[in-house]
């Protein structure tokens, strides 16, 4: 096998589309998860939408835990959706006041229609709260 650092081309995996910037060249995924959920949507159409729906909602949670690390609440969707986020991919949402609050597992945003604010972690007394 031949390995190639930094002069190969970008590959991306055919599961979650992040890059894979490291291993063989013909590589096709970036995990183990990700090769297994493309061979079980393959085999399974059924099941397609329903492990789709939850890639993105596992990728925006990626893409919001990191924000939260870095200390940034808020963020444009046209940045956001640079990076992969699904505007459109959440675990919950519910109204407040003028803005949708949504959810994805355990974090909790504002969104209007260029950006999402007040990102923040919710305290386990949150977490599969009543309405
Ligand atoms: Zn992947």
């Amino acid at each position: 096998m031949e390995y190639n650092d930094g002069e190969r081309p970008q590959v991306h995996c055919l599961e979650c589309g992040d890059e894979i910037g490291y291993g063989r060249p013909d590589r096709k995924f970036c995990s183990d998860k990700c090769r297994n959920r493309y061979h079980n949507r393959r085999n399974n159409p059924v099941s397609s939408a329903r492990i789709k729906a939850l890639n993105a909602i596992e990728k925006n949670y990626g893409i919001l835990t990191a924000m939260l690390a870095c200390g940034v609440s808020s963020a444009s969707l046209t940045e956001l959706e640079a990076a992969g986020f699904n505007p459109s991919s959440c675990s919950s949402c519910a109204r407040c006041g003028c803005h949708l609050e949504l959810r994805c597992f355990d974090l909790s945003y504002l969104m209007s229609s260029s950006r999402i604010f007040r990102l923040k972690k919710a305290g386990p007394e949150w977490v599969g709260r009543k309405k």
